[in-house]
């Protein structure tokens, strides 16, 4: 129940902090219930008794699954994007036999709570409860293309033990958005890379010329210089791109908005595709790789 109030309440303010309360707060109410649920699980898995005879702790980790690959005849390694360990390898025993009580939570968008505890190289999952599917995205290729394509950038920019709560709250609320709203995905798209140069530390300065700090006529977007250029300075840097007042406003907008409210405006034909072109020349400028949809 309060898993559901919990994603709810992510869904309206974007805020996994939130979420991750609502959860301590079942995890109290489950301490109380049942003192004994930890030491059940341990009991009843044989798989995490170390050779030393002694039991590795479980720990209770929410996190989206970035990637599964098949192991043997019916186990697979996933890739999993946590808020406070970064992105961790788990392997899923016995996750793709068709009885396996893992088997929807190991698949790919999944996002979930997982019992694991951690072994010499990776996490060994014992147990996973499914929290959002997001199952329009297993159903129309389309939105699966963009899917895809965001999860490889998350895979490419994060890394192992640091905290990833921001990158995490983007990806849920693009593949929310991806799959539950009608909105264009190649906004969504632009909105992504440039929320997430932000997060990377390559947020653009949009309130002044970066050359002359000038506000007036910011007319040209400078991919060396990292942000707004005025008129002049804009037609002396070959990197700039000239923009429109729209396009203009909607860089300042994913730049400044609060998260919940990131994907909420639309763009029309002429500044989307100006928005397309930077966000997508700056992306691959400042990551140094060329991500292309196709
Ligand atoms: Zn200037």
């Amino acid at each position: 129940m309060i898993k559901k109030i919990a994603w709810e309440a992510f869904k309206n303010t974007g805020d996994i902090n939130t979420f991750l309360e609502l959860k301590q707060i079942e995890g109290i109410e489950e301490t109380i219930d049942k003192s004994t649920n930890i030491e059940e699980i341990r009991k009843n898995t044989k798989n995490n008794k170390c050779k030393f005879g002694g039991y590795m702790s479980i720990t209770k980790i929410s996190g989206v699954v970035l990637s599964e690959n098949n192991m043997g005849d019916y186990d697979k390694m996933l890739t999993i994007l946590t808020p406070n360990f970064g992105k961790i390898s788990c392997s899923a025993k016995g996750a793709r036999r068709p009885s396996s009580s893992l088997l929807a939570g190991t698949q790919i968008f999944c996002f979930g709570e997982y019992l694991m505890y951690k072994g010499t190289n990776t996490y060994h999952i014992n147990s996973c409860e499914t929290i959002e599917m997001f199952y329009k995205l297993r159903t129309d290729l389309e939105r699966l293309k963009y899917a895809i394509h965001i999860d490889k950038i998350i895979i490419d920019v994060t890394e192992e033990n640091e905290n990833c709560y921001n990158i995490l709250q983007l990806y849920l609320n693009t593949l929310y958005t991806i799959s539950e709203s009608e909105k264009n995905l190649d906004l969504v798209l632009s909105i992504f890379k440039m929320r997430l140069l932000c997060l990377l530390g390559f947020t653009p300065r949009v309130l002044a010329c970066t050359n002359c700090n000038t506000k007036e006529n910011l007319n040209y977007f400078s991919i060396k210089d990292n942000g707004f250029k005025c008129e002049a300075c804009g037609k002396q840097d070959k990197s700039s791109i000239k923009m429109t007042q729209s396009t203009q406003n909607a860089i300042k907008y994913v730049v400044t908005a609060p998260p919940k409210k990131l994907y909420s405006f639309e763009l029309k034909e002429e500044s989307l595709e100006e928005f397309k072109l930077i966000s997508k020349i700056y992306f691959n400028q400042k990551l140094e790789k060329e991500y292309n949809l196709d």
